[in-house]
């Protein structure tokens, strides 16, 4: 065997001699005869693996060069959509808390009028659960999506067991200066069939300065918002008694997302997959906003 591969090899080197001087004088007299001749001589050197192997790799570079040539198009929307909301800082507040606090707070700047600091907030009649525990959740969950899209997000809790009242997380995202703030809420009626979202914004008279970005930002929020949860629209509501509202200086927007009086909605409001179809509408709201 070891005498045949070496008469083997012999033949090829004799082989490549001589194809390579036919290739050298080939040069020398005509000039089309490299381009036929040189992948011959490196076939006949080359091992079978290694040629076989070859195509592969070259069938695989085409691939490649041509996918990557539609590529560079592909993946620039998908960026500037990951990060669609960068630049932007966004306030969250999870309505109400662990335990409510009766001391009370001028409800705004300008106002006589005395309220309390945070009420207790609206309790499901089926589960027991209480809204600030569904609000944080939310909450949450927003904030996660929105730091996803490149926000900055700024949360007045993040635990439920906190002593903030409603002039302070007004006062919260001020200073923060947000870009635009979202009040978290479930909403409660003595009327159990009453079900459905809406959205509360300040008043045009009393925040004048704050009302158009703040419609705006409602109406950007309702549609998408009722859109992907099925809620029912209960629309966009003006609100001039709000201290959240009257002691902030950013567009602010509370959204009632569902009543935990009524069966229905509380069933769904507490469950994981309802709470992700509200956080799809908020993001899908704020970007309609940011984007006009
Ligand atoms: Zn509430």
């Amino acid at each position: 065997m070891s005498k045949f591969t070496s008469k083997l090899s012999m033949l090829i080197l004799i082989i490549s001699v001589f194809l390579l001087t036919a290739c050298s004088s080939g040069a020398v007299t005509s000039s089309p005869s490299p381009t036929i001749n040189s992948p011959i001589y490196t076939t006949t050197l080359a091992s079978p693996t290694l040629s076989s192997a070859s195509p592969t790799v070259s069938s695989a570079s085409t691939t490649a060069s041509l996918s990557t040539k539609p590529s560079p198009t592909a993946t620039k929307p998908i960026s500037t959509n990951n990060k669609q909301l960068s630049g932007y800082v966004i306030g969250i507040d999870a309505g109400h808390q662990l335990k409510g606090n009766s001391s009370l707070e001028k409800s705004g700047p300008n106002s006589s009028v005395m309220k309390a600091k945070v009420t207790t907030g609206a309790t499901g009649n089926n589960s027991g659960i209480r809204e600030q525990v569904i609000n944080l959740q939310v909450a949450k969950k927003l904030k996660t999506k929105l730091e996803s899209l490149g926000a900055k997000v700024v949360m007045t809790r993040t635990t439920e067991n906190v002593d903030i009242s409603n002039k302070e997380r007004a006062e919260l995202f001020n200073k923060a200066h947000v870009d635009f703030a979202i009040r978290i809420h479930c909403d409660s009626s003595d009327n159990r069939s009453v079900n459905g979202l809406s959205i509360l914004i300040p008043d045009s008279k009393n925040n004048a300065s704050i009302y158009n970005k703040s419609k705006r930002l409602a109406d950007s929020l309702i549609g998408p918002m009722c859109k992907s949860t099925g809620a029912a629209n209960r629309g966009v509501i003006q609100r001039s008694d709000q201290t959240g509202f009257n002691w902030s200086s950013v567009p602010i927007v509370t959204v009632e997302m569902g009543f935990l009086s009524n069966a229905n909605e509380e069933s769904k409001l507490i469950t994981s997959s309802y709470q992700d179809k509200l956080v799809s509408g908020y993001a899908q709201g704020i970007l309609q906003y940011v984007k006009n």
